[in-house]
């Protein structure tokens, strides 16, 4: 779409970032210019489809999206967090890491039954945390049926993964 490209001129590519063979995408440069902003966020948000009542985002840049667009939508925040983070009552979701597993959180009382919610990151690679995200939201009664990046790595199948589970997958750059 309109500004994809000035959308993929802004994100840097590190190479050997966390470990030796890893080209990290790193929105960091994104974000620092006024415009990459804004085209970021109204890409996510131009991509929503009907009501949404709560934004979902993924520790930690998915926390950089969400609040803004949240606010686009007239929709509230709601944060997933690394398991322990959380101050009150939490619900939690294991997912598979390459060596071992993580676990994410929510509060138990995040979601009132059947909010809409639509999840945001900054980057779907294999699927596996944005996927552990849904089941986690679905756990605690939200309706998931929507989920954004900035980045798709769609080599790595999460977004298709994604989609097999119900949600419609948009992504500023893939
Ligand atoms: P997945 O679970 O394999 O889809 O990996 C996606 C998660 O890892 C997201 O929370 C991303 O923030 C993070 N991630 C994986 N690769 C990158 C990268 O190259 N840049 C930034 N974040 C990444």
């Amino acid at each position: 779409g309109v500004g994809r490209h000035e959308i993929a001129r802004r994100i840097r590519t590190i190479a050997d970032f966390p470990k030796p063979g890893i080209q990290f995408r790193d929105i960091t440069t994104l974000i620092l210019d006024p415009e990459g902003l804004r085209l970021a966020v109204d890409g996510m948000v131009g991509a929503v489809q009907g009501p949404i009542d709560l934004v979902a985002g993924i520790e930690a840049r998915g926390f950089v999206f969400a609040p803004a667009v949240a606010l686009a939508l007239g929709a509230g925040v709601v944060l997933i967090r690394k398991d322990g983070k959380l101050p009150g009552a939490t619900i939690a979701e294991d997912y598979a890491l390459e060596y071992g597993t993580d676990r994410i959180a929510i509060h138990a009382d995040a979601c009132t039954p059947g909010a809409r919610v639509l999840l945001v990151d900054d980057l779907i690679a294999t699927g596996g945390t944005a996927r552990a995200a849904v089941r986690l939201l679905r756990k605690a009664g939200a309706t998931v049926e929507q989920a954004c990046f900035a980045i798709d790595l769609p080599d790595l199948g999460g977004a298709d993964a994604l989609r097999a589970d119900g949600i419609t997958v948009s992504a500023l750059v893939a």
